[in-house]
């Protein structure tokens, strides 16, 4: 019994010193956490760029684009006459007192009024954009007289007024009061002799008005018609052709009184 006890106990010795052993290695198995490292830094990302989604941006307008003159420059006076009956065809025409031209042509006209501010001066628009059916309307109106109205069925002539490339106008001054001029706006009397820039049998003003205008719109881009003193159009007017009743109807709705506008659109 004792040899086995002796035996017992050599090798529970030997067990213990495994398990030390085993223990001892057990060191690199219950190795203590590392030292936690400071936190790597996250790397900065460049914020995107805002973006305006499409819809929002503001649309860059094209010189053909039709446009109201006022939201080009403000300052010009517009007082389209074909609005009420204040003039010889007695009738309304227009509904709006908005002057409609071509972004091309309006960008001439804003410069044309800063040059006129200088001088204390500025214009003053009778018409602008004139729909086919109210040159239609005039030209009736005037009996068929080529000389007050242009035949709009006339395949010759450039038509300016309908491509809205034209405008009828004359100077004020700073109070908005117009500038002596030869005639009064479509003033046909005298077989519309005085109208035209040929007819020089006028006091020195308004012979120097009258230059004055024509100086400055020919200088920012526009010509004038020998035919009337009022009538500029700008010499890119080719460029543009004539506008029908189904492009932009949306102006032309807002434009043209109802009459007109059934005439134009019968079935609308
Ligand atoms: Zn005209």
């Amino acid at each position: 019994m004792k040899d086995v006890a002796e035996l017992n106990r050599i090798g529970f010795t030997l067990a213990a010193g495994w398990l030390l052993i085993v223990l001892g290695c057990g060191e690199t198995v219950y190795q203590p956490a590392k030292q936690s490292r400071p936190p790597t830094p996250i790397p900065t990302v460049a914020a995107a760029p805002t973006r305006t989604p499409p819809e929002m941006k503001p649309k860059v307008k094209k010189d053909s684009d039709l446009v109201s003159l006022a939201e080009v420059d403000p300052t010009i006076q517009v007082d389209l006459r074909l609005v009420g009956s204040n003039h010889p065809f007695g009738r309304a025409f227009y509904r709006d007192n908005i002057a409609y031209l071509r972004f091309g042509t309006a960008k001439k006209l804003k410069r044309a009024q800063e040059d006129l501010r200088k001088q204390g001066l500025g214009l003053k628009i009778w018409d602008a954009y004139r729909p086919f059916a109210v040159q239609v309307a005039m030209f009736e109106a005037a009996g068929g007289n080529g000389n007050w109205v242009s035949d709009p069925y006339r395949t010759s002539g450039k038509k300016t007024h309908v491509r809205a490339v034209a405008v009828d106008c004359t100077l004020v001054d700073t109070e908005g009061n117009e500038l002596p001029m030869p005639t009064a706006y479509l003033d046909f009397a005298g077989g519309a002799k005085k109208m035209k820039h040929a007819y020089n049998d006028l006091p020195a003003d308004v012979l120097a008005n009258r230059q004055k205008l024509k100086e400055t719109m020919i200088a920012c881009g526009m010509e004038p018609y020998q035919g009337e003193w009022w009538h500029y159009q700008d010499e890119a007017w080719a460029n543009y052709p004539i506008l029908t009743m189904d492009d932009f109807p949306e102006i032309h709705r807002a434009l043209l009184v109802e009459e007109l506008l059934k005439q134009a659109h019968p079935n609308h």
